[in-house]
């Protein structure tokens, strides 16, 4: 269940809990909202530093997200040097402060050998009547890209790229 470079949890316990958390709000009358997070760059980092010192970045950064959340929000290494955040018993909005929060520790850390880091992250809250999970972590995903699409280092709802969508 668990990455071994990072100490995360891996895709799997991600998918076995978030079918369980999803149960839970459901019964509960709760709401979820999931956090997808990239490193901005990060193929850049490697190329500079090296492969071990991206290691050592991608430790350092899990133990960021590990500082910055709650105890039982379920913090996974999606990929390479992407990651999910499943928060249980949490809106949009404070799925948006908890982000916001991650990123503004990112840009405050400074990362052994290579200093300063940013990254980007999509969120989205979980639509427990019509989404499935795995729609509702594409709903995340493609906040994320437009994140990086508008720049990077920023966090963006996917809401609100409905919202572009339906102004232009
Ligand atoms: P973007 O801002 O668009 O996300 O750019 P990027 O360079 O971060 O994106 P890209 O997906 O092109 O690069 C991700 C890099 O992450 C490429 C790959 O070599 C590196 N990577 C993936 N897994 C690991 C790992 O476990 N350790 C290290 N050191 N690097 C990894
Ligand atoms: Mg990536
Ligand atoms: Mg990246």
């Amino acid at each position: 269940v668990t990455d071994q470079l990072t100490g995360l949890k891996n895709r799997r316990y991600f998918d076995d809990h978030f079918a369980i958390e999803r149960k839970r709000a459901k019964r509960y009358n709760k709401t979820l909202s999931l956090i997808m997070i990239d490193i901005d760059h990060f193929k850049k980092i490697n190329d500079a530093y090296g492969h071990q010192v991206g290691d050592a970045v991608l430790q350092a950064f899990s133990g960021l997200l590990q500082e910055n959340v709650r105890e039982t929000d379920i913090i996974s290494r999606w990929g390479g040097e992407e990651f999910i955040i499943l928060l249980p018993a949490t809106s949009l909005e404070n799925g948006m402060m908890a982000a916001q929060k991650i990123q503004s520790a990112v840009n405050s850390y400074h990362f052994p050998d290579v200093g300063n880091i940013t990254a980007s992250f999509g969120v989205s809250n979980v639509e427990l009547n019509s989404n499935s999970n795995r729609e509702s972590v594409n709903q995340a995903d493609q906040a994320l890209y437009e994140a990086k699409k508008q720049g990077r280092n920023r966090v963006v709802a996917y809401t609100d790229i409905k919202k572009i969508d339906s102004d232009t």
